[in-house]
């Protein structure tokens, strides 16, 4: 009896890479659609980055996902950078356009995706945190046309470069409170499981039922922002969304099918219950 190789190769490298939900998302995807291909978790220390990125080019690996501490190291090895990914200012997404080795960003989508049913509803917008993942969001949020962005963040120079670079509105973090805003988006770990579990990143005092707060931790799936956004009636969204809608992306640029998202969102709350 031989052995059924798959004939595709593709896996995701970050460190540490914990429980990612990637490689279920993608082999459940491969399965669902007969690709035969398989997804692979290679946890990769910082300073490998280069040797993978070499091993990459000689190996038959038809793509990979990129999350930390890689995003923006990554974007050295490439041939090529997609619009997308150069306006995010980070890299999560490899494939091949024939010889050429490309860097894309799924983030950007993955964030804006989930918004789109409240577009009209949005006029201003507060972004918590400036690292990599409010970027994306800062993206997603000028792609919907949305006409007023601020962003606010513990150390306020990051803030304030982000808000140089997108031309948007720096807010100081103890005031971030203060104004009223249609959609409140956290970009910061606060609230992850683990010793952050308990810790809300933003002051409630003017959340309520006509605000849409959009959590991009997924894990756990109600954060306390949630929980406590949807005591005062908000509009809450979960960052499992943006992981889903990121990886649906993914799937999309590396075999050109769609996945069903009610049945993909089914598949990752199971596994995160
Ligand atoms: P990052 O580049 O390390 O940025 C983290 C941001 O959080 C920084 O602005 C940092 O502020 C702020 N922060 C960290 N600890 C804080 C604290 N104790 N109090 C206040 N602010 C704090 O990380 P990232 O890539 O943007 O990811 C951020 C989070 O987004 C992740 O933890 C993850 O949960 C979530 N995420 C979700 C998805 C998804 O698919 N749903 C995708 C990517 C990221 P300083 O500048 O002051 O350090």
């Amino acid at each position: 009896m031989g052995f059924l190789l798959p004939k595709k190769l593709f896996g995701i490298i970050g460190y540490p890479l914990g429980h990612s939900l990637s490689p279920l998302l993608h082999n459940w995807g491969f399965s669902r659609t007969g690709i035969e291909a398989v997804y692979m978790s290679w946890p990769l220390q910082p300073e490998k980055i280069e040797d993978f990125m070499n091993g990459l080019r000689c190996l038959p690996i038809s793509g990979a996902s990129v999350t930390i501490p890689h995003k923006l190291s990554v974007r050295k090895f490439i041939d090529m950078e997609t619009e997308r990914a150069t306006s995010a200012g980070a890299v999560n997404t490899l494939y091949w356009d024939g010889e050429k080795l490309v860097g894309d960003n799924t983030d950007v989508a993955g964030c804006y995706t989930p918004l789109m049913p409240y577009r009209d509803k949005i006029e201003n917008a507060l972004i918590l945190g400036a690292g990599g993942a409010a970027r994306a969001a800062v993206s997603g949020l000028k792609i919907l046309k949305i006409k007023n962005i601020s962003i606010t963040n513990r150390t306020a120079e990051k803030a304030e470069k982000l808000a140089e670079e997108f031309n948007i509105t720096k807010v100081e973090w103890d005031d971030r409170g203060k104004t009223k805003y249609d959609l409140i988006i956290n970009s910061t770990p606060l609230g992850m499981s683990g010793e952050r579990v308990t810790l809300c990143p933003m002051l409630m005092e003017n959340i309520d039922e006509n605000t849409i707060v959009y959590d991009l931790v997924y894990n756990p799936l109600k954060t306390v922002l949630l929980h406590e956004a949807e005591k005062r009636g908000a509009t809450t969204i979960s960052g499992l969304e943006m992981f889903l809608h990121q990886g649906l992306e993914q799937f999309r640029i590396w075999t050109g099918k769609e996945l069903d998202p009610a049945e993909a969102r089914k598949l990752l709350l199971e596994q995160l219950k």
